[in-house]
């Protein structure tokens, strides 16, 4: 048994790093038995950001509606956005919260500055000393905890995202506790997402022991997605993700409003 739900995928045009077109990844899912995905396109502030390019509400509402006029019949298309740095631009983010109606908002972050300048994002991070990489925790668990606080949003993305790229776990259990608190009193969820295990990780982002923390102040519901920036990597890992939502209830957004998966 296996989720036929992918609630975290990017397409190219509107999310700068992503391969496949919105027509390929319906496609994709379609030839994989999915019943549902949900489009989680990247919304990012900072122009300078590696990839990032300008998010086009409009352009992305038109797309959104001629795919499923074409796979509607047979596939369930949910129209998501993920923004990065909401803690760095509150403003930004207000702005498009109350902007255009989204299935689902899931906040992440993706980069983070360390005095020095030194401006890290997961492209570069397989070079980097073990000092570097606890400091690039820090920073990141302290970013991850404003962006909590802050609110808003109905998914924390890729809860240790630094570990897919710096392959080591951090020693922030505190900090960990805490954001994971705030996410559950916010009523919000976190997500089982299986990119790390394309990219060489032994575990999803969180794996079994953040999941455990999530359980342990209350944590119950979560979603499960791929993050795929490409056709043939929709719904990949979800086998193993499948096994970490025993004791959990998994599901999918659909207008801001949490439903629960049957496969569970
Ligand atoms: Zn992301
Ligand atoms: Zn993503």
């Amino acid at each position: 048994m296996a989720f036929t739900t992918d609630t975290h995928i990017h397409s190219l045009k509107f999310s700068g790093d992503a391969v496949s077109s919105m027509d390929e990844m319906c496609r994709g899912a379609m030839a994989k038995g999915l019943k549902r995905i949900c489009f989680t396109e990247h919304v990012d502030f900072d122009p300078h950001y590696d990839d990032s390019i300008p998010f086009d509400a409009e352009k992305y509402k038109r797309a959104i509606e001629m795919a499923r006029e074409r796979y509607g019949g047979q596939l369930e298309i949910l129209k998501g956005i993920e923004v990065g740095e909401a803690h760095i631009y509150p403003k930004e983010y207000e702005k498009v919260l109350q902007g255009d109606v989204y299935d689902v908002v899931i906040a992440s972050v993706h980069y983070v500055i360390l005095p020095m300048g030194i401006h890290w994002t997961g492209n570069d991070g397989k070079s980097i000393f073990q000092y570097a990489v606890d400091r690039i925790y820090c920073r990141y668990y302290e970013d991850l905890l404003a962006v909590a606080r802050l609110g808003g949003f109905d998914v924390l993305g890729h809860f240790d995202y630094p570990k897919r790229y710096l392959k080591r776990d951090a020693a922030e259990d505190a900090l960990i506790a805490e954001i994971l608190d705030r996410v559950v009193k916010n009523g919000s969820v976190i997500e089982i997402n299986t990119s790390p295990l394309r990219k060489g990780c032994a575990e999803t982002s969180p794996g079994k022991k953040i999941l455990e923390m999530y359980k342990d102040v209350g944590g119950q519901r979560l979603t499960v997605g791929s993050d795929a920036h490409r056709d043939v990597d929709i719904a990949a890992g979800f086998d193993s993700a499948f096994k970490l939502t025993e004791g959990f209830t998994a599901g999918y957004f659909k207008n801001r409003k949490f439903c629960t998966l049957t496969e569970r």
